[in-house]
């Protein structure tokens, strides 16, 4: 069984001083909870900051380490400036407000995100410090998002896992952070990237395929060195905890105190962090409007208000918590009257049992948050109801709402809405109440928090596999010298290249992708020596390659095997091909270049090439398929093969492949060597026609007949560079 290490902001233990003297405690909060026993039960250990600033604890360090490394943690620090700016500020003043769609808030501080970043070198530092190698490392939440790249770097077979707990905003949010790129290419270095709902695991998806150009298949992203996934999983909580400690007597001792208090006045329960998020205003204000239109609920509810301070040292959350007391002040104001104060609030954190006292007798909760990841209050809430009365108002916008569908939902900018629902709570009739608990309670106590993490971990393990197999196809260090080797050996020697993307990358434009001198010396010196035979197999036009490499002594195909011209020979066309049903597709083809901006038609001889590589990548994914679409309707009766390249749709004669072509070379006897490389599916029908004494390398990740893969054009550039020096 592997070691399990979490890595979070916080450790589950805070570390605290008190009159000179250090403390330490278990930290507050939905992951140190929800994590807790799941990380306990395992070999595991947690490293994060310990919640406690540098300058505060000099010299100690090293007692708070050995203590906290008898529990299990391993403590990271910081100073007060690096907490300032990485925790109060890049964290909470821009990630958090962005991914909840509070762009208002959001801040833009180049400081603050270099300080983020030098917090996550130093998280990095200490994963790679205590790491064995078959170690999961679990890494949470969006003060991490660096992380995954930069523990990649230093532990290239690592096994690593991301969980956001917050919200993946949808793209037009996402796009406004002037970092965005670096956050994607930070989470990119997971194996799996987990989101609570399915909505944020497709936000992300869609800003990493718009924004660094990497479509998903399933999920799966392949990079040009990394395949990695990412998925869902709603966190659940510890549903047994909380239905116990309803039963317990110290609950039960609460309750009838709460009781005796209230009377027989229902109860709508709020509870919540402090924070925007959250429409606690809002909630406020819809009670508010809830008593004025149904005064003879007057007397007869009570709203407990739980407000629990939080990141008092952010602005927005000091105003937030004058706004509420100003708010609480004037409805209570208008309403009191002897005997009944409508709203109770407390603003601070509760102790356990009151807490679950709180939930139980609650007839309803009012969970109306603007935003919110998920929520576990909610959850928390069905749980406690062991008598399933009891009624849960959820809003739509919360994660939450996507698995307790029996709720009532609301959406929250609708105060009218909001009055509905909480009147329609206070009436529903208690078999009702019940029915919609059962189902939701069944839900949550079967996928529960330690389900939940076991299933990250176990897909986590899954997706390691699949990277693990493409890993076995590379061509590591022992393998290429194998071929070079195989290569010395050789007396008759065929090298089919592919041009683009294998030995140069694309281009925006095609054009633009010339080859380098660096490369046609290299493919000249390769051509010096008689006993190799290179021949260069592409889809580009004859005019071209033969502009670029019609004076070196190699063998040359164009347009995918159209055209083929031996060495020192003249081109000449593989078969008599026809080119006038240019006329009838070239419209088709023009059409979309107008439907998608970015894209332009490239025309050869014998075919007709439509690319988009520089159109929006969605639209142009979408427009692809309806040319490919289009193309094949009208090609049906034609003798014409509609093919999809790398950000390509090409029409052009039956028959002509890459495959076909080498076929030109491949039988001729007496080759003791043949290396064929590309990297697009067109390259596959060489592949396939390879002897199985043949090497194959295929240009990325992707799924390839090929024997091994190369992770880019430049890697390519050094083997042929081995080889030529061989
Ligand atoms: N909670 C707490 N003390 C309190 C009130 C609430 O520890 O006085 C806990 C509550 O049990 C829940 C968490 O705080 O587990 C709030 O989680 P949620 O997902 O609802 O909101 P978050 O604060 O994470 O945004």
């Amino acid at each position: 069984m592997s070691r399990l290490l979490i890595v979070s902001n916080r450790l589950p233990v805070s570390v605290q001083k008190r009159k000179r003297k250090l403390c330490f405690e278990p930290s507050v909060g939905g992951l140190a909870t929800g994590l807790g026993a799941f990380y306990k039960s395992s070999d595991s250990i947690w490293i994060g900051w310990p919640g406690i600033a540098q300058e505060r604890i000099e010299g100690e360090e090293k007692d708070i380490e050995a203590k906290l490394l008898s529990e299990s943690c391993y403590p990271v620090f910081f100073s007060e400036h690096d907490v300032e700016d990485y925790y109060h500020g890049f964290c909470n003043k821009t990630i958090w407000p962005l991914f909840h769609y509070f762009t208002q808030y959001a801040v833009y501080n180049k400081d603050l995100w270099q300080t983020y970043e030098r917090v996550n070198q130093a998280f990095a530092d200490a994963v790679v410090e205590i790491a064995e190698g078959s170690d999961v490392i679990w890494i949470h939440d969006y003060h991490l998002m660096l992380l995954p790249k930069l523990i990649r770097e230093k532990l290239p077979m690592a096994t690593i896992g991301f969980f956001l707990h917050i919200p993946f905003p949808s793209f037009e949010i996402f796009r406004l952070l002037p970092w965005r790129k670096e956050i994607l290419d930070g989470l990119l270095g997971a194996d799996l990237v987990g989101f609570h709902t399915y909505d944020y695991t497709r936000h992300f998806l869609d800003s990493v395929h718009r924004l660094l150009g990497y479509e998903a298949v399933m999920g799966q992203i392949t990079t040009p060195n990394h395949i990695m996934k990412a998925d869902e999983f709603p966190m659940g909580i510890d549903y047994e905890q909380f239905s116990n400690a309803a039963r317990s007597r110290k609950v039960r001792t609460q309750i009838s105190r709460f009781r005796k208090k209230l009377g027989d006045c229902k109860i709508i329960l709020s509870i919540d962090r402090l924070d925007y998020t959250k429409g606690i205003p809002q909630r406020l204000e819809a009670f508010n409007l809830f008593l004025q239109k149904k005064p003879r609920y007057r007397g007869r509810v009570v709203l407990m208000l739980i407000v629990v301070p939080s990141r008092t040292r952010v602005g927005q959350y000091a105003l937030l918590k004058k706004q509420i007391d100003e708010l609480v002040g004037a409805i209570n104001g208008r309403y009191e009257s002897i005997g009944w104060t409508p709203i109770w609030y407390l603003y601070r954190s509760l102790p356990s049992h009151s807490l679950v006292a709180m939930y139980s007798i609650a007839d309803v909760a009012l969970v109306t948050p603007l935003r919110d990841g998920m929520n576990l209050v909610a959850k928390e809430y069905i749980a406690t109801k062991i008598e399933g009365k009891g009624v849960l108002v959820l809003s739509e916008t919360a994660g939450a709402a996507k698995e307790l569908g029996e709720a009532i939902t609301v959406n929250v900018s609708c105060e009218e809405e909001i009055v509905q629902a909480i009147e329609q709570a206070l009436i529903m009739p208690e078999e009702e109440q019940i029915g919609r608990i059962r189902v939701m309670q069944e839900r949550i106590e079967h996928y529960n928090v330690n389900r939940w993490a076991d299933e990250f971990v176990n897909k986590l393990l899954c997706a390691r596999e699949v990277q693990k197999e493409r890993e076995a196809k590379a061509l590591n260090y022992e393998t290429k010298k194998n071929l070079v080797s195989d290569f010395q050996k050789g007396d008759q020697r065929l090298v089919l290249l592919d041009y683009d993307g294998t030995l140069i990358p694309f281009s925006e434009k095609p054009k633009k992708a010339i080859p380098t001198s660096e490369l046609v010396e290299l493919l000249e010196e390769l051509a010096k020596d008689s006993r190799n035979e290179v021949v260069l197999i592409s889809g580009r036009d004859k005019d071209a390659l033969g502009k670029w490499f019609g004076d070196l002594n190699i063998g040359l195909v164009a347009e995918h095997g159209a055209w083929i011209k031996e060495r020192s020979k003249g081109w000449e066309l593989l078969e008599a091909l026809t080119s006038e049903w240019k006329e009838e597709m070239r419209p088709i083809c023009e059409l979309y270049v107008h439907r998608t901006p970015g894209s332009f038609i490239e025309e050869k001889e014998f075919s007709l090439a439509w690319h988009y590589r520089k159109a929006d990548p969605r639209l142009g994914a979408l427009r692809a398929r309806e040319l490919v679409n289009d193309l094949l309707n009208l090609t049906g009766n034609l003798n014409l093969q509609v093919l999809e390249g790398s950000k390509v749709v090409e029409v052009k004669n039956a028959g002509i492949n890459k495959g076909r072509a080498a076929l030109r070379w491949i039988p001729r006897e007496g080759w003791d060597f043949i290396l064929a490389i590309g990297d697009d599916w067109t390259d596959e029908d060489i592949f396939k026609v390879l002897p199985p004494i043949a090497w194959s390398i295929k240009v990325g990740f992707s799924a390839s007949a090929a024997k091994f893969n190369l992770g880019s054009p430049n890697e390519v550039k050094l083997l042929l560079k081995e080889m030529a020096e061989a």
